[in-house]
């Protein structure tokens, strides 16, 4: 008889793991109230994400494990998104193969440099491209941004078809969707748990280190009258913010503020007026579009920033049980970029396979017990 395996958490990873371990023969059950759309504001972060897939773009000084963990799982995309297409055909998943990544002025441009610094020790070929260059590569752009750099490397997923690729995958491999979240680990009498809650980690294993970090997005629809959205990805500093624009079929995703300690799921006045006001600085044609959502959502974010994964040394069906469950979360900024690399460790170590060299360098650059509280 196949292994059975409860999955908590129906976002991006918790799907991802759900749908890999049911192909490779596991009978798998989803637990999570609110499965594709979420049933309430702020409930899923995979609802809300810009999709970007950008481990060199996102790179930070100090923050090389992180980076590390980003390549080697963009690296694998490819394939999962292949795969994905074959096993959920009606769902475009990838919105943009490209990324422009520009400054408004000479001083946000010298502040992007040390990430891209950083990048280059992931082998990014980081040569700066002028107004020019960049204005060829996406015409809309305004005429006064000062430069940036172009990264043909860095693609960008649809999240919400990701979300309803992963689900409509995961059902045709056999899994099964529970709609219920269990406040506390559920006694299911599966042979393996495995919580993937993402910011509501701490409700389900107390002591771990993830925090909720809260991000709002505007969703801005193209319309006849307008020029058609860009045709990669476009992140830029304007005057010291932070904004990115990511293509959609019909529109823009407009992201994202990063906020501690707000764990209101609205979205502010104030966070409105910002993401606008940024987005149309670097692509002034946005003006004509209709703004169709504004949202909030909450990244699940650790102290190092990168994601917890491995066994914990919580019993999985209470006090007694001598089974553990294995943690998946953490993931901040990258959910959708690690969701491949995250699946496949998971079903290595519930099918305790033999890991390459790297892949236990992921895992331990992952390992919940680095906090001591594992
Ligand atoms: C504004 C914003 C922009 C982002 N942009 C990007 C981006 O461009 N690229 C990128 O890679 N990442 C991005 N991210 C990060 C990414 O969205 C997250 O890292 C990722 O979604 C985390 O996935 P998850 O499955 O762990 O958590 P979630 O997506 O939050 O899913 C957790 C699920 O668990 C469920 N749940 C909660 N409690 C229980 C329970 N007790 N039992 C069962 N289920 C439960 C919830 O209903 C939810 O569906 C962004 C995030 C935000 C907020």
């Amino acid at each position: 008889m196949a292994r059975s395996l409860d999955v908590l958490g129906a976002g991006v990873i918790g799907l991802s793991i759900a749908w890999r371990a049911a192909q490779r023969g596991r009978a798998v059950r989803v637990w999570d109230r609110a499965v594709g759309a979420p049933s309430q504001p702020g409930a899923s972060a995979s609802w809300v994400a810009g999709g970007m897939l950008a481990p060199f773009s996102e790179a930070w000084p100090g923050h090389e494990p992180l980076l590390r963990l980003g390549v080697q799982s963009l690296a694998r995309w490819p394939a999962f998104a292949a795969d994905l297409a074959a096993n959920a055909p009606g769902e475009t998943v990838l919105a943009a193969q490209e990324t422009l990544v520009v400054g408004a002025t000479a001083a946000d441009l010298a502040a992007l440099a040390p990430g891209f610094e950083s990048a280059r020790s992931a082998g990014l070929d980081w040569r700066r491209r002028a107004r020019s260059e960049l204005r060829e590569i996406e015409p809309g752009l305004a005429a006064d941004v000062r430069g940036g750099w172009f990264l043909p490397e860095e693609p960008a997923a649809d999240n919400r078809a990701l979300l309803a690729a992963l689900a409509a995958a995961a059902r045709g491999a056999g899994v099964e969707f529970v709609a219920q979240s269990p406040a506390q680990l559920p006694g299911s009498g599966a042979d393996d748990l495995v919580v993937a809650v993402g910011a509501a980690t701490p409700t389900l294993l107390p002591g771990l280190p993830v925090r909720p970090v809260k991000g709002e997005i505007l969703r801005l629809a193209a319309t006849p009258r307008t020029a058609p959205p860009p045709k990669r990805t476009i992140r830029a500093f304007v005057r010291g913010r932070h904004v990115y624009l990511v293509p959609r079929r019909d529109g823009v995703v407009v992201g994202a503020t990063e906020l501690e300690g707000d764990g209101r799921a609205g979205v502010s006045a104030q966070a409105l007026v910002e993401l606008l006001s940024d987005a149309l600085a670097i692509l002034p044609g946005l003006a004509d579009y209709e703004l169709a959502e504004a949202s909030a959502g909450f990244r699940p974010v650790t102290p190092d920033r990168c994601p917890l994964l491995g066994w914990t040394g919580r019993a999985a069906v209470g006090p007694g049980s001598d089974r553990h469950c294995l943690v998946a979360t953490g993931h901040g900024r990258d959910g959708m970029l690690l969701a491949p690399l995250t699946a496949d460790l998971v079903v290595a170590l519930l099918e305790n396979e033999q890991l390459s060299e790297q892949d236990q360098e992921a895992l331990r650059a992952m390992d919940p017990a680095r906090f001591s509280c594992g």
